[in-house]
């Protein structure tokens, strides 16, 4: 299977089903960037953090925001949640006799996230665990490179996690690793995700920045200004 990219402001981002991303993730190795628009404005700020995208090994549509931002430029192509992926990931590696680790969130939630994961996945072989609340982040990359998982999910933040994994995955080029924001919280139970009608509905953001308003901050004005940037890119293609 090869990749098919396809361009959004100068990015590439794959075109793969959901499926065809789990596959591809599993028998390739390397980084996967879960992409959003906000992290597209970022990397259109911070040269550092676009050469990482520029360089992962799978780019996926995380959000509504990048799915409508390639219909506008003319791709059909469907939006694979991070938190989604991640766990089918887990599942697949698992189901393979493949090792798992975590690193990311609260103390407590990362431990019940594991926690939650091991009774609803069998097989699943945790073999490292650790909060994002650290100060050296050279410990922490120290006790991946002794355990060797075969899959790690790190969910710091974008684009700390992104920093994180771009120089871990140089200590295991055999490791699958994917950055996931908030998705321990969810699994640990602590935050819920939205109810599936916002979920088909593409409104997931919007039930999210209703439950927890500072985010508002965070997608205005990101959102409109990235579809305008779009439009704009668009119009100047012809
Ligand atoms: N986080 C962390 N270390 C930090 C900052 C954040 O582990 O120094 C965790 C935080 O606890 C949360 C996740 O990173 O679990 C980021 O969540 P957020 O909702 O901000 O991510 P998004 O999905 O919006 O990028």
């Amino acid at each position: 299977m090869d990749r098919d990219l396809v361009k959004i402001l100068g990015y590439g981002v794959d075109s793969f089903t959901f499926d065809e991303a789990v596959e591809y993730a599993y028998s390739h190795h390397g980084q996967i960037v879960t992409i959003n628009p906000e992290m597209i404005s970022e990397a259109r700020k911070n040269k550092e953090f676009s050469e990482i995208v520029e360089h992962a090994d799978l780019v996926v549509p995380d959000g509504i925001g990048v799915e409508i931002g390639l219909k506008i430029l003319g791709h059909k192509v469907k939006r694979i949640p991070g938190i989604e992926l991640g766990r089918a990931l887990i599942v697949k590696f698992s189901d393979e006799n493949k090792t798992v680790a975590f690193v990311g969130a609260k103390p407590e939630v990362v431990e019940s996230a594991v926690k939650m994961l091991r009774t609803d996945i069998q097989n699943l072989n945790v073999v490292y665990y650790h909060d994002g609340y650290f100060k050296d982040a050279n410990i922490i990359m120290d006790s991946l490179y002794q355990a060797k998982p075969d899959l790690v999910l790190v969910a710091l933040g974008s684009p700390k996690q992104e920093f994180f994994i771009a120089e871990m995955k140089n200590r295991l080029p055999n490791s699958t690793f994917i950055g996931l924001g908030g998705s321990f919280d969810v699994w640990a139970g602590h935050v819920e995700r939205a109810p599936e009608i916002y979920q088909n509905l593409g409104l997931e953001w919007l039930y999210r920045t209703i439950k927890e308003p500072k985010r508002f901050k965070r997608i205005f004005p990101t959102l409109p200004l990235f579809i305008l940037s779009v439009l704009k890119e668009r119009l100047f293609r012809g």
